[in-house]
């Protein structure tokens, strides 16, 4: 089986206004005049940019950053995956690690989310990382792979589910593992999806995150079972995204 298609996905987090939509129509540009990459491009805005940004994008997929793992109902201030595919979202992040931080959610319930994803059609973008204490007392590996057996939603697919590696002492900091540290996970992180999908679970695709920017993404990219990157920061400006598209250019 072949390796799978990259995905650079970028993850705007709570930041964009209206007017940010013009770094999103610059990065249209980027994609399609640009050198063609080989790897499919997405940005997850914040909800209330989704719709929007559905109509302008063409070359870029748009996602989003979480949905409830319930289909509708009295969940005030909740987005269903539902909603979100019905604002122009194809993917959905769930489980990134300010999710399980700040709102509390375990695996058990990103499971659940990534299943509501699956169940409308959406990719689901499933995450998992290590914090710097779990990597110091040399547990990074089975904790990992520990997030991935209990995250990974009933009927996972390659097309269905997107596996995202980020250290949780990576995002923001601009610090990353080294490339070794990086290949060990990913490579950890292929042999669970093989355990559990077979050999579809070779086809998964695998991204790192955490302080991924221009500089360092072709080193990062090119490690063992690195099929592309989830991007913070460097995804808030067209020019850097770009920057780090470039490593499969
Ligand atoms: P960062 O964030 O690129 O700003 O480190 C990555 C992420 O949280 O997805």
């Amino acid at each position: 089986m072949s390796n799978p298609t990259a995905l650079v996905a970028g993850n705007w987090k709570m930041n964009g206004l209206t007017e940010s939509l013009a770094e999103l129509e610059a990065l249209e540009t980027l994609v399609k005049e640009g050198k063609s990459a080989d790897c499919d491009v997405l940005i997850c805005p914040p909800f209330t940019l989704i719709g929007a940004a559905s109509v302008k994008a063409d070359a870029v997929a748009i996602g989003a950053q979480d949905c409830h793992g319930a289909v509708s109902g009295a969940h005030t201030g909740d987005i269903s995956a539902q909603m979100l595919k019905d604002a122009g979202a194809t993917y959905v992040i769930v489980g990134h690690s300010e999710r399980r931080a700040d709102h509390f959610e375990n695996s058990k319930i990103v499971k659940v989310k990534a299943e509501a994803a699956l169940a409308v059609g959406l990719t689901a973008i499933v995450c998992v990382g290590e914090t710097e204490a779990e990597r110091d007392a040399g547990k990074a590996v089975s904790r990992v792979v520990g997030q991935v057996e209990a995250s990974l939603p009933e009927g996972a697919t390659s097309a269905k589910v997107v596996v995202a590696y980020e250290p949780v002492w990576a995002i923001g900091t601009g610090r990353t593992p080294t490339v070794q540290d990086v290949a060990e996970m990913h490579t950890a992180i292929r042999e669970a999806l093989i355990k559990r999908l077979g050999e579809d679970g070779k086809a998964v695709k695998i991204l790192y995150g955490g302080s991924v920017k221009p500089s360092n993404a072709t080193e990062l990219m090119g490690a063992a079972n690195v099929n592309g990157a989830l991007v913070g920061g460097a995804s808030l400006k067209a020019s850097d995204f770009n920057g780090i598209i470039d490593a499969y250019r």
